[in-house]
């Protein structure tokens, strides 16, 4: 598919630039744009203790955004956070290099992540606040995994990721969750929130709405790793915030077919102007680290099946263009909170 057979729709003038690694641009010029996503994954912590996350390779992230290119993709968002294995600077590349513009993550990610002598368990939340925020206003830190933030590049990023496990923004997630609600409240910046199998969504969102920030600003993500508690589901989805559904060719999870049937079920609920795809993908998924499915699996295979389902290109459209082009950005007017 090409993405002149979907519906670019109109975006209003008077909202916000979007932040990719290669500089603001207009909401407009995002095009098809996949969510959730993993370009590249250090060879450090992380990947050490789960070999299947690494993605370093600057050559073989390019020829899987070259797929994706091909066949009509145009902007991707990553989800690794500063110190959290992101390398920024390939990012940078890669974007120049493919022409996919990327929106690169600043915030935190699940602590399970972060071995117990990294930084973030040392730093307080002003400090975290005061590194977010330059990560989005004068450009990302690089090789910063093991040691204090000090290097930076020019690139910025463009999303406030925050993450928790089954317990909720509470707890020893709580100054993380803090400095990045300040953080999104200073820039205007929209809220990535990783949630544990779907779970702790509405404490999520209850968290950042203490902030006063607007429910266009916040994006939940993993909400369809499990498809069964559909009263729950339907309550986070009537809060408004955006749904991202990325739990994609991943069948350990559920079928193809299960998500699309959720897909249509949120459409007949009238959320269509919520819905966010991506395929949150791993070394294992990506074709060109010789993965299982490829960052084309969306285009390819994913959407010919959701039109199956009597979802139409208009509405496809606003998944994979319009929505995403609102969700990420600036919204500098929705968010009255502390500065
Ligand atoms: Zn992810």
């Amino acid at each position: 598919m090409h993405k002149n057979s979907m519906n670019s729709n109109i975006i209003s003038k008077n909202d916000g630039a979007v932040q990719t690694v290669t500089g603001t641009i207009h909401p407009n010029e995002l095009g098809y744009c996949q969510s959730h996503e993993h370009l590249f994954l250090a060879d450090g912590p992380i990947a050490r203790k789960y070999p299947a996350l690494r993605l370093d390779d600057l050559e073989a992230t390019c020829a899987e955004l070259e797929l994706y290119r091909n066949i009509g993709g145009r902007s991707v968002v990553d989800a690794q956070p500063v110190g959290c294995s992101r390398m920024a600077d390939l990012h940078l590349l890669a974007s120049k290099r493919t022409g996919i513009k990327v929106i690169a993550s600043t915030g935190f990610h699940k602590l399970i992540f972060y071995p117990k002598e990294h930084w973030i368990h040392q730093m307080d939340s002003d400090h975290l606040t005061q590194l977010f925020t330059q990560e989005i206003e004068k450009g990302m830190y690089v090789r910063c995994d093991d040691s204090k933030p000090s290097e930076q590049i020019n690139a910025k990023a463009g999303v406030i990721k925050t993450a928790s496990d089954e317990q909720g923004p509470g707890g020893e997630y709580e100054k993380l969750f803090h400095a990045a609600a300040n953080t999104a409240v200073k820039t205007g910046l929209t809220v990535l929130s990783h949630t544990e199998m779907g779970k702790c969504a509405l404490e999520q969102i209850r968290f950042f709405s203490e902030y006063h920030i607007a429910p266009e600003s916040i994006v939940i993500c993993h909400l369809d790793r499990v498809l069964t508690d559909m009263q729950y589901l339907m309550e986070v989805a009537s809060t408004g915030v955006y749904l991202e559904l990325d739990t994609i060719g991943r069948p350990k999870y559920h079928s193809d077919e299960d998500e699309a049937r959720f897909i249509a079920k949120l459409v007949d609920n009238g959320h269509e102007n919520q819905i966010l795809l991506g395929l949150d993908t791993t070394r294992e998924r990506m074709r060109s680290y010789g993965g299982a499915i490829g960052l084309d699996y969306m285009l390819t295979s994913f959407l010919p099946l959701l039109r199956s389902f009597g979802i139409d290109n208009d509405i496809i459209g606003k998944f994979t263009i319009s929505n995403p082009a609102m969700a990420f950005s600036i919204k500098t007017h929705n968010q009255k909170g502390e500065q």
